[in-house]
């Protein structure tokens, strides 16, 4: 299939991960999580926006019974200008002695993620890991240990499959890199 480039708003995109290639991908993961927790019955939170295309995915591919609800983190620009933590906003379900599966777009730097993670266990899940659609490994800087990345990339800006450039590009099939 052809890809020809993208552009939004001020920057180009070429393609950089086909669709093929990622719902491959998303089925490993699903795959190892539907191993792993046999039995357990995982509560996957969904980080919004980003993560919306590679949690409806992901959930279809899994072979055991589980739950799904989303969440919200405050917003960056907040975080950056005050150093603050991103809160969640709208956790509904009790996650008290659950098995907790948190679903983002992508590990970056790894700060959102080191955030989170501390929030959730103060409330007293039975556990806590992650499934990324993609994670820089380049660019982390924090120990984390993510269980489930799908794909590992180079330190470089993308958009598609969920993820979006100034809120565009979410709706992309595939995934491009900026140019
Ligand atoms: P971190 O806190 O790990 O540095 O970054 C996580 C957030 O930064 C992601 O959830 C996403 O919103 C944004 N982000 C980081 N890299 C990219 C990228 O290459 N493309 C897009 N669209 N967002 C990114
Ligand atoms: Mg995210
Ligand atoms: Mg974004």
């Amino acid at each position: 299939m052809h890809h020809p480039p993208v552009t939004i708003q001020d920057k180009q995109f070429s393609i950089y991960l086909p669709e093929r290639k990622i719902l491959h991908s998303v089925e490993i993961v699903a795959a190892r999580i539907s191993h792993d927790y046999r039995g357990k019955q995982p509560l996957f939170l969904s980080v919004l926006n980003g993560s919306f295309m590679f949690a409806s995915d992901l959930m279809k591919e899994m072979s055991i019974p589980c739950e799904i609800s989303f969440i919200r983190l405050s917003s960056y620009e907040e975080m950056q200008s005050t150093g603050k933590v991103k809160e969640i906003i709208g956790l509904k379900e009790e996650i008290k002695g659950r098995h907790v599966v948190v679903v983002e777009d992508i590990v970056d730097t790894g700060h959102t993620i080191a955030g989170l993670l501390p929030q959730l266990q103060a409330k007293g899940p039975a556990s806590v890991e992650v499934a990324t659609l993609l994670i820089k490994p380049d660019s982390l800087q924090h120990n984390l240990s993510i269980k489930y990345p799908a794909l590992s990339i180079a330190n470089d800006f993308v958009v598609g499959y969920g993820l979006d450039y100034n809120g565009l590009g979410r709706n992309l099939r595939d995934i491009y890199k900026v140019m």
